[in-house]
């Protein structure tokens, strides 16, 4: 376990010099104070968790102080908004701390979000509110447990420092943690400004710290493309097998790394719609939960026209056609597993596509469903759940298909399915009105709930005692929140 001013920096990307990013000073918060922390997310630094609770703890990651060897940069990027080139994006209001080690040897950028003006700021303040910064490290560390590619978040710190958003609130900084914050739009950016040189170094880059085994391939670009192709296809299977829309798929939001990114107006659903937009400024709904499947490739041609000097357009195309028939397979198999199906029949995909038919605007809670699907035998949970649908024909014609599925595969009891089917379907996810009840105490100084909530959600899987409130289907207000951009 090691103090705050243990950890061993190692800051490569910083060394890649002022063509990719810019020194810049974190702008201190007014009276920081410790919001939350995920001692999880500590461990990933070997930082002993008694820490966060110490004075420095909020200073540093409030902007008052920095260790000796941090290099804190803005980094400069671009990237596709809402379909439209925006040739200049960067670091508005986060900074690279410093890339730090463990003594596993793994290397981890922090990053310190809402940490003042740099020079991509643009038209904006360089601050976060409390408000998003709360949602920023719930989500993060509830994916992190679902088993969904993410940034993680060290803590969140608050302040007094006021910051203008359509009404008065509260500055707040999120330290987030990543193996590397480089995004679609930093090869974007190098290639619209033809800088063959700097894209080339930032692949090299790339190439060396994430994905070495490339090197071995005949085509190391290629390979290392091919990979990123693959991970984001396994990433947003896994968001839409488990109901996350992240709301803002612009390319300067997608990883390299194949990881969720970025968080804004993000949500999970609570009654399934295919067609929900959790961002309230998404008119024409280009980010929708069912089109975040074809937006994934489209961020992925975004990124192969950025590569086309390195990689003939033959190969990113071939490569590109990985995406789609990965991500069904990927679906696929994590939809037959919240079945509590152990084996694989032609048929499955129609079996899951018939039943988010009958759920779609049904009123059915797509978390709960799949979690008392697995509370019972396969005959008994489908007698209970019928009552949830508006089409009870249709869902009886759905159960019987199932039953007959269920049969076939495979002679289990009903221990060992509830087992297996509750260590995939969580009880608890990060629901919009949960986050909104705990952002409401804090921003009235009152942590606990914040707190409470990580805790819970650090868990989804496992029933905890007491915590039976967070199990629920939200309120009627709380069933259509909207969440603007404003962050
Ligand atoms: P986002 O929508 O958070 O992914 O941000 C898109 C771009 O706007 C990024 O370059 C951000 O750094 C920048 N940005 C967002 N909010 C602010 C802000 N309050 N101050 C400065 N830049 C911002
Ligand atoms: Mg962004």
């Amino acid at each position: 376990m090691k103090a705050l001013d243990e950890l061993t920096f190692d800051n490569r990307f910083a060394r890649l010099g002022d063509a990719f990013s810019t020194h810049v000073l974190p702008e201190p918060l007014d009276e920081p104070r410790l919001v939350v922390a995920s001692k999880a997310a500590m461990a990933l630094l070997d930082l002993d968790p008694a820490v966060a609770e110490t004075p420095v703890f909020a200073e540093l990651f409030g902007g008052h102080k920095l260790w000796a060897e941090a290099e804190p940069r803005a980094m400069v990027y671009s990237g596709h908004q809402f379909g439209g080139y925006t040739p200049q994006l960067g670091d508005g209001r986060g900074l690279l701390l410093g890339e730090v080690y463990n003594e596993a040897g793994e290397h981890w950028d922090l990053h310190l979000k809402g940490a003042g003006m740099t020079p991509y700021s643009r038209m904006g303040d360089g601050r976060a509110v409390l408000r998003s910064s709360i949602r920023e490290f719930l989500a993060s560390e509830a994916l992190h447990a679902l088993g969904i590619p993410t940034s993680r978040a060290l803590c969140v710190i608050g302040s007094s420092t006021p910051v203008w958003r359509e009404k008065q609130e509260r500055g707040a900084m999120v330290l987030r943690l990543a193996h590397s914050h480089i995004r679609f739009g930093h090869f974007e950016y190098f290639y619209y400004t033809k800088k063959p040189e700097h894209q080339a170094e930032l692949a090299e880059h790339v190439l060396n710290l994430h994905y070495p085994e490339c090197r071995e391939q005949p085509e190391p670009y290629l390979a290392m493309f091919r990979e990123i192709v693959e991970r984001n296809a396994e990433m947003i299977a896994k968001w839409q097998a488990y109901g996350f829309c992240h709301g803002v798929m612009n390319t300067d939001n997608m990883s390299i790394l194949g990881i969720t990114f970025d968080f804004g107006p993000f949500a999970f659903l609570d009654d399934f719609d295919a067609h929900f937009i959790c961002n309230h400024s998404d008119h024409e709904g280009r980010y929708s939960f069912s089109n975040q499947v074809p937006i994934g490739q489209w961020n992925l041609s975004a990124l192969a026209q950025a590569l086309t000097p390195f990689i003939s357009v033959d190969a990113l195309k071939e490569a590109l056609g990985l995406y789609l028939p990965l991500y069904q397979a990927h679906y696929l198999d994590l939809m037959r597993r919240r079945l509590g199906l152990t084996t694989a029949e032609e048929d499955d995909q129609t079996l899951v596509e018939g039943l988010l038919k009958l759920m779609q605007n049904s009123g059915v809670d797509y978390t709960l469903f799949f979690r008392r699907l697995g509370d019972e035998s396969a005959t008994l949970a489908v007698a209970r759940l019928r009552d949830d649908f508006v089409d009870m024909a249709g869902f009886d014609a759905w159960a019987e298909r199932y039953k007959a599925r269920v049969a076939r595969d495979g002679d289990y009891t009903q221990e060992q399915r509830r087992e297996r089917m509750h260590a995939v379907n969580p009880l608890y996810i990060l629901r919009n009105y949960l986050a909104q009840n705990a952002i409401t105490a804090a921003e009235s100084g009152d942590y606990s709930e914040v707190r409470r909530l990580h805790d819970v959600l650090t868990r989804p899987f496992e029933e905890q005692a007491g915590m039976e409130q967070y199990a629920q289907r939200p309120p009627d207000w709380g069933k259509h929140l909207e969440i603007s951009c404003s962050s």
